[in-house]
């Protein structure tokens, strides 16, 4: 082994405990982002910092916390225009990670030549963020905070599900209803909006998940919890989509 180092997913006594063995470690890689800097499971603020007092080399994982921050909402949107006109969702995301000094390698997952291409224009020169910057971010990652988002980052470790549930499709889709706001709301009134978004709702989740891969074929049998890096409770969460899936159904 010419590196010694790990990647980290668990909670902070852990990462204490891990991180206080008498070892030389050339680097270690933790969850980093500017909604996780102070939200994360173990905020990155935190393992930096400790990461930095120990001079590690830090590997960065999920700057874009599963694509999730290269769209966001136009609350955010605008005040990001508003300090740097032109630069994309993303850019920022990755500008944030790329000015702590400690970081050694950001990893960013690729589909699209475009996003390479974003990336290395990104990096060639890096523009770090600045104090203001990096309050404006703080202030994003607040606003983000509000949306009742599950914290799935497509890792895809829970799957295959033994009843071939589509697990992060599913919390995905979820996902993206609550981000572009088209989350129908079961407390609110049932006007037109209302029945719009319902049947919005119901037509792309039925396009998005084929039918034999839904909630509702959950028999909460426990198996993909304990894979989950983010802990998410599975099938509590399926569970509360096939409700809303079902109540839909029947309104
Ligand atoms: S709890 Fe549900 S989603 Fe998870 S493995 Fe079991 S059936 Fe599949
Ligand atoms: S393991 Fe957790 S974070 Fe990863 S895809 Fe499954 S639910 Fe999402």
């Amino acid at each position: 082994i010419r590196n010694l180092g790990w990647s980290f997913h668990g909670d902070q006594p852990l990462f204490d405990k891990v991180l206080a063995e008498p070892v030389d470690w050339d680097f270690v890689m933790i969850q980093m982002n500017y909604f996780d800097w102070k939200y994360g499971r173990v905020p990155a603020e935190y393992m930096y910092n400790r990461l930095v007092e120990r001079n590690i080399p830090v590997m960065i994982m999920e700057p874009l916390l599963g694509s999730r921050l290269a769209k966001v909402s136009r609350a955010v949107s605008e005040m990001m225009q508003e300090e740097r006109p032109g630069d994309t969702p993303a850019q920022w995301a990755f500008r944030f990670v790329g000015s702590h000094p400690q970081v050694m390698v950001v990893l960013s997952g690729m589909t699209l030549m475009e996003h390479l291409q974003e990336n290395i224009k990104t990096y060639s020169p890096l523009v770090p963020v600045t104090d203001k910057q990096k309050d404006m971010l703080a202030k994003a990652a607040e606003i983000i905070r509000t949306y009742k988002i599950i914290p799935c980052t497509d890792c895809k470790y829970c799957v295959p599900c033994p009843y071939g549930v589509d697990i992060p499709g599913i919390l995905l889709y979820y996902n993206k209803a609550t981000w572009d706001s088209n989350l129908p709301d079961l407390e609110g009134q049932r006007d037109a909006e209302f029945e719009r978004a319902s049947r919005a709702f119901l037509v792309d989740y039925n396009r998005t998940i084929p039918e034999l891969e839904q909630a509702n074929h959950c028999i909460n049998c426990g198996e993909c919890e304990p894979t989950c890096p983010q802990n998410i409770k599975i099938p509590t969460d399926l569970l509360k989509i096939d409700n809303l899936v079902q109540q839909l159904k029947t309104t």
